[in-house]
């Protein structure tokens, strides 16, 4: 009889033989890879986003005509990132780019555990929540300084913003072009934890795709991608399947 942890097994394997052959593999991560750090994600209906709808909270055209009110979301959040550890899954991918089979993950999160987990090589698509700048006069602070303080003020007397994308804001330029660089060339993408339906991060799947890449999807729940263009799909929580990516891949090394 076929187990399912067979088939588990039989699909880690798979992917496990894609990233040690493949020549380019980065990753693309979402709010689903932090929520075993107990950062809720978007879709989830228990947390932060029950109580503040991101379509309300999360917007630059909310932010500009009521700092204030959603300062009331961000405090909450900041609560959270700023006491959030890196989980098994932040902690394997940053092994994997230590062994040498991942080039880069671009992450739509704002909560800087990749680097904390011991990532290098990190694109910041949505920017970072641990500074704050003045939309007004151009100064910055770190969010650790202000965190005192509601809202959070510049010196000027402006309410800061945080150094995330809301919803509505450009995309860094240097993140974009060379995440669609990467999209490009790479041999083998690593999707965790996110529901790729925020744009544009959600075009790079496609892009890999367009261009020979194979995909690979981690995540709870299958998304729109899943039956579409995702090549292996690895159903389940991103911590216990990362740990069991690497220590196949290290088995293969091993050999
Ligand atoms: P999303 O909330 O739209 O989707 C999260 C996905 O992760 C879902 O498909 C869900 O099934 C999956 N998931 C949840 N828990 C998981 C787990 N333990 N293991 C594997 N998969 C799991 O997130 P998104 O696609 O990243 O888009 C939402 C936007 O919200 C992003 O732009 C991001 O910047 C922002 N956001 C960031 C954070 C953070 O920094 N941690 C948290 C919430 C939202
Ligand atoms: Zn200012």
């Amino acid at each position: 009889m076929v187990t399912t942890e067979k088939i588990m097994k039989n699909l880690i394997d798979q992917v496990a033989d894609i990233i040690t052959t493949s020549k380019l593999t980065i990753a693309l991560t979402g709010a689903g890879i932090s929520a075993e750090s107990g950062i809720p994600d978007f879709r989830s209906a228990e947390g932060l986003w029950s109580k503040f709808d991101p379509n309300e909270y999360a917007s630059i055209a909310s932010f500009m005509s009521d700092p204030e009110k959603v300062w009331l979301m961000l405090r909450e959040m900041d609560d959270l990132v700023s006491s959030a550890r890196p989980n098994k899954a932040h902690l394997g991918m940053s092994e994997l780019e230590k062994l040498g089979y991942l080039h880069c993950i671009i992450t739509q999160n704002i909560d800087n555990l990749h680097q904390s987990g011991g990532s290098k090589n990190v694109i910041e698509y949505h920017g970072n929540s641990s500074t704050l700048s003045c939309m007004w006069c151009g100064r910055r602070f770190r969010s650790d300084e202000k965190r005192n303080e509601y809202p959070p003020r510049c010196e000027c007397g402006r309410i800061l913003k945080p150094d995330v994308v809301f919803f509505g804001e450009a995309i860094p330029e240097k993140a974009l072009n060379k995440s669609f660089m990467l999209a490009s060339s790479a041999q083998a993408l690593i999707l965790i934890g996110t529901s790729a339906v925020v744009s544009p991060a959600n075009t790079i799947p496609g892009i890999t795709k367009r261009n020979g890449g194979k995909i690979i999807e981690i995540n709870k729940e299958k998304t729109h991608l899943t039956d579409s263009i995702t090549d292996v799909f690895l159903q389940g929580s991103a911590g216990n399947i990362v740990s069991e990516i690497v220590e196949a891949v290290k088995n293969i090394k091993r050999q």
